[in-house]
């Protein structure tokens, strides 16, 4: 089967020996999936961390041209940067309103999240002129992490007048266990979240994630915040993956060698071989991003073939089993992230989740942005 792909981008160093290839055709029916998963509630993308480390400017845009009109950053200066290049788009930013950061809501027509009652305050306090945008609320329902205690969510309602000066057109709560849906704190959370809520004097509600998305039209509210799934990070790891694979990560083999007298292969002499071995050498390593925690543990692919990471993961290499690729050479590339091992196996082969493998990829790729013809 071939794919047929538009080139629409590249970046990166001029003579890369990795390419991280980023589908943004994928993403753009990833996001159908989850809007038309989240029916009536409006479906927002979360584009911090630079767009999960897939590039926010590329991302927001192809979202745009999905229907996206809603994004949520996590910083000020994340928001700013997005204001850039989406000037008609409604922008969030989800950490909170710190001193000094008024004016420039208001500049650039940012909308903060407003986690605690001090921020409250500050915006309330901000002189208002027309134009200045709405803010969000965040109340935390089991989290722990940003938003008003449920102490101070109840000081709030039993003092309303504090929000008259407000226009707060949102308020948010986060999922803890949004992936594990039978987790009892999914209840509690939707339930504390809609009391609390219908006791507060606001416009709009949002609760779920990608997680939360496909936990039910019970947590979807009026608003659904999706970050994760729309860059192919499975939202439920129990289950098949729903969503389309948006990275291909490929590096270029440096070297090859045969083994056959029994050594150890990589720092720490932690490989043993013992019988005849092919040894590639490719370029990527921790400093790109991969974690070392794939040493001995993860596998790349050349094609359809299982090429095992053998030895410690160094910064700028990894050295893969290629026994059963016996024509393989120096110049030919392997899936690092790719069909069989998206980023969600690669996680759990290095211990870890697949944004952090999104996140942490690093800069020394050639980035090529491309469409697949849906
Ligand atoms: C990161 C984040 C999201 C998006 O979460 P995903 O699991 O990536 O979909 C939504 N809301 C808040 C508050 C977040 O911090």
């Amino acid at each position: 089967m071939t794919v047929r792909m538009s080139l629409i981008d590249e970046a990166g160093p001029q003579h890369a020996t990795s390419v991280l290839s980023i589908d943004l055709g994928a993403v753009k029916s990833n996001y159908k999936l989850l809007a038309k998963r989240a029916k009536k509630a409006v479906c927002a993308a979360v584009v911090k961390a630079n767009g999960y480390g897939l590039g926010a400017e590329q991302v927001a845009q192809a979202l745009t041209e999905a229907g996206c009109t809603t994004f949520f950053v996590a910083t000020l200066d994340e928001a700013i940067a997005l204001r850039a290049v989406q000037p008609g788009a409604i922008i969030y930013y989800l950490n909170g309103l710190m001193p000094g950061e008024t004016d420039a809501c208001a500049e650039y027509n940012i909308r903060p999240v407003l986690n605690d009652p001090g921020q409250l305050d500050r915006w309330a306090g901000f002189r208002f002129e027309k134009g200045v945008p709405p803010a969000a609320l965040q109340i935390d329902t089991g989290l722990s992490r940003l938003g008003l205690t449920p102490k101070e969510t109840e000081q709030l309602i039993a003092a309303p007048e504090r929000l008259a000066n407000i226009d707060i057109d949102l308020v948010i709560s986060h999922l803890a266990c949004g992936d594990t849906p039978d987790h009892p704190l999914n209840k509690q959370q939707r339930d504390a979240f809609a009391k609390t809520t219908g006791l507060l004097p606001v416009a709009k509600r949002s609760l779920a994630a990608s997680s939360g998305i496909f936990l039910g039209a019970a947590w979807h509210f009026d608003m659904v915040r999706a970050g994760a799934a729309l860059y192919g990070v499975t939202p439920n790891r129990e289950k098949p993956n729903p969503m389309a694979q948006v990275v291909h990560l490929q590096a270029k083999i440096l070297q090859v060698r045969d083994v056959d007298t029994p050594q150890t292969v990589g720092y720490g002499a932690t490989r043993r071989i013992t019988g005849p071995t092919k040894v590639a050498t490719v370029a990527a390593g921790y400093a790109d991003g991969l974690p070392r925690s794939l040493g001995n543990e993860g596998t790349a692919y050349i094609g359809k073939i299982a090429a095992p990471v053998i030895g410690r993961v160094s910064m700028d290499l990894m050295t893969l089993d290629i026994s059963d690729v016996p024509d393989a050479k120096p110049g030919d590339m392997v899936d690092l992230i790719g069909p069989l091992n998206d980023p969600d196996m690669d996680a759990e082969a290095a211990g870890t989740i697949g944004y952090e493998i999104l996140t942490r990829l690093g800069r020394r790729y050639r980035r090529r942005y491309i469409e697949t013809a849906a």
